[in-house]
């Protein structure tokens, strides 16, 4: 009889430790799965966040390019700008008090007699809006968003109650949507600046650069109902490094009535030289003051917090000399290195 218990007994624990190592086993199983995901997780964000870091590497790469061309072909250049550098159009119109910039090497490499009048200029030449004139227009623009800056920099710009503009780029994620409704609802202007936002593929040629462009304008209006027609080339309109011949660009643009925007002020965020906060809001100070209409190019980026925590500064700085912060609109005067009236049809 006890022999009969004891086998019971035996079965049973046997049952129960054959149990607990099922049980043990799922765990084990489970635990794996959630730390496989875990770090598939971390690993597609690592890999993200990296492409990001490639892009502003090769942007940047571009624009110390560019910086160095300039400063060979000009070595006795005054000028010590990084970025761009003041040319001088009174000396040409004698009477416009507004220097243009376009950077160096449009003015040496384009052999080609591209008119660099800005919109500006012609309207000095007129004399028209001269009381307009009086008030200074500062346009803020943001480049390469969404990023995961984005919902800073609508904080700060809704906490000063200024809107800008925001030239995006391509992003297929559920943040991204978010970001560009977020952006469009809370009244700033979108513009585009590419899809891919990678120069060898969009200035690969005028075909690549279409389906590109096709590409940016379908996903704002995706995103945000809005048929985009406002453009800022990823570089300007005047950068060295395109494989296509900027004008044929252009004339895509015109032909799309699509109305591109360069910068006339920067502060420098993009640039191989790594600024302090108080530089980056001294880089708009000083060539804020030299024009009526300034178009400002900041950065919209993972890796710009600088451009964040200069943003307050700037736009208080701005909002006490009187400035008028306003959002790109039809109104407002184009600022192109390569003008697009001198780009035939
Ligand atoms: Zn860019």
């Amino acid at each position: 009889m006890s022999d009969k218990n004891q086998g019971l007994n035996d079965r049973l624990e046997r049952k129960k430790r054959v149990q607990r190592i099922k049980t043990g086993m799922l765990w084990l199983l489970i635990t794996w799965m959630l730390a496989l995901m875990l770090i598939s997780v971390t690993l597609i964000a690592k890999v993200h966040s990296l492409q990001e870091q490639i892009d502003i590497i090769t942007e940047n790469t571009i624009r110390s390019q560019q910086v160095d061309q300039q400063e060979n072909q000009a070595p006795n250049d005054d000028q010590d700008q990084a970025e761009v550098q003041i040319y001088d159009t009174a000396a040409e119109n004698d009477g416009g008090e507004d220097g243009q910039i376009l950077p160096a090497d449009a003015v040496h490499a384009n052999q080609t007699k591209i008119s660099v009048k800005s919109a500006e200029t012609m309207q000095e030449d007129s004399g028209a809006e001269k009381k307009e004139e009086d008030v200074r227009k500062v346009y803020l623009t943001f480049d390469d968003g969404p990023s995961r800056n984005t919902e800073k920099i609508l904080d700060i710009l809704d906490q000063y109650q200024v809107k800008a503009t925001f030239f995006l780029t391509g992003r297929e994620d559920n943040a991204a949507l978010k970001l560009y409704q977020e952006i469009a609802k809370r009244g700033h202007t979108i513009g585009m600046h590419s899809y891919s936002h990678k120069y060898d593929a969009i200035y690969k040629s005028e075909k690549a650069f279409k389906s590109d462009l096709k590409k940016i304008q379908e996903r704002i209006l995706e995103a945000t109902g809005q048929k985009c027609s406002l453009y800022r080339f990823p570089g300007g309109s005047s950068n060295q490094v395109s494989n296509t011949d900027m004008r044929k660009l252009i004339r895509i643009l015109n032909d799309k009535k699509i109305t591109y925007f360069d910068w006339n002020v920067e502060c420098g965020d993009a640039t191989s030289h790594s600024y302090t906060v108080e530089e980056l809001v001294d880089n708009v100070m000083k060539d804020v003051v030299k024009y009526h209409t300034s178009v400002v190019l900041l950065h919209d980026a993972f890796n710009k917090s600088k451009t964040v925590k200069a943003l307050p500064v700037i736009i208080e700085q701005l909002q006490a000399m009187d400035a008028q912060l306003l959002p790109i609109d039809e109104n407002t005067k184009v600022v192109q290195h390569v003008s697009a009236e001198s780009v035939e049809d």
